[in-house]
């Protein structure tokens, strides 16, 4: 299969080489000079998605996502379909839909989870909207790309996904790091606090999984200083995402948007830009000594 492939990112870069590895013509673009094994660079977006009969998009925000398939949707050819992989609002992705389908091509939103070690490793899960038959012209794709791929429903129920789980991901987050610096300050060995959370009704994927409490569980970032991972600049930017969608859906989400505050204070105003998500940990340490 002829497929574009736009934003070879941290994300996008492995993306696109696993599909060239899995034997498809693969011309990817790049605003940054990026070279990826397997992958025709093009001099341009309208370039890589020429002659395509998929084109995906791995993008930073909705507005970037906007202005590039204003280039790239009018160079590709009747009956293709576009797919965009961005973590983006639901009205960007609806947007880029309904353009797409004047065009008369196929569109999937299909935001992903999993990371950069789920990108490299074709691990990822992928949470779609669109019709039945965009959603079959890209699953092959999903099935190189990664191991699990739900279809959501129409254009925009997978952002709609992603920006739930990841408004769980961050409560929960949130809710482990404060419950591990009140253990500390009760005295509790963090071990002890670790197996018996994990296997009690306080157990989440953040605990689980992805521990915040270094030397304890899993390996995750807390064992490496807290270098991402998931940057915290990133949940805050779902996080956002999902107050804004709270907003125009008229929901209630009252602990979501205490987790964006926190997030916000944390990124913005403590220094923890360029931070694992999970060093929320040692900032709540650091507000205890006060
Ligand atoms: P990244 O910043 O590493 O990659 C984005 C790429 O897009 C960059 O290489 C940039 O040069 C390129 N780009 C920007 N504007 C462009 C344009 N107009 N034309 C062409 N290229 C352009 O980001 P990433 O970590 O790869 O994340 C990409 C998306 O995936 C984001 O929406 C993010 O929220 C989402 N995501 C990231 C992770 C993660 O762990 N990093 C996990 C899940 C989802």
């Amino acid at each position: 299969m002829n497929i574009g492939f736009i934003g070879l990112g941290n994300m996008g870069g492995p993306m696109a080489a696993n599909l060239a590895k899995a034997g498809h013509d693969v011309t990817g673009f790049d605003m940054a000079d990026v070279s990826i094994e397997g992958v025709t660079m093009a001099a341009s977006a309208a370039e890589a998605a020429t002659d395509a009969e998929v084109v995906i998009t791995m993008l930073p925000n909705g507005q970037i996502l906007r202005a590039v398939a204003d280039d790239v949707i009018p160079a590709m050819s009747a009956g293709a379909t576009l797919v965009d992989c961005s973590t983006v609002d639901v009205d960007s992705a609806r947007a880029v839909a309904d353009q797409a389908g004047s065009a008369n091509l196929m569109f999937v939103d299909a935001p992903v989870s999993g990371g950069i070690g789920g990108a490299s490793g074709g691990t990822l899960t992928f949470m779609a909207g669109g019709s039945s038959a965009a959603f079959a012209a890209a699953e092959p794709l999903f099935d190189i790309m990664g191991q699990k791929a739900v279809h959501c429903g129409e254009a925009g129920a997978g952002q709609a996904a992603k920006i739930c789980n990841n408004m769980i991901l961050g409560i929960t987050m949130i809710g482990t790091c404060e419950a591990f610096a009140l253990a500390d300050k009760l005295g509790l060995d963090r071990q002890k606090m670790f197996d018996v959370v994990s296997t009690s009704s306080g157990y989440s994927w953040s605990m689980n999984a992805y521990c915040p409490a270094p030397g304890v569980g899993p390996q995750s970032p807390a064992d490496n200083d807290y270098q991402p991972g998931f940057a915290a600049e990133l949940m805050l930017k779902d996080l956002r995402l999902a107050q804004q969608a709270a907003h125009s859906a008229d929901a209630d989400t009252p602990m979501g948007a205490l987790a964006q505050a926190l997030y916000s204070m944390f990124v913005e105003e403590e220094g923890g830009a360029g931070k694992d998500f999970s060093a929320m940990l040692p900032r709540f340490e650091a507000r205890s000594r006060h």
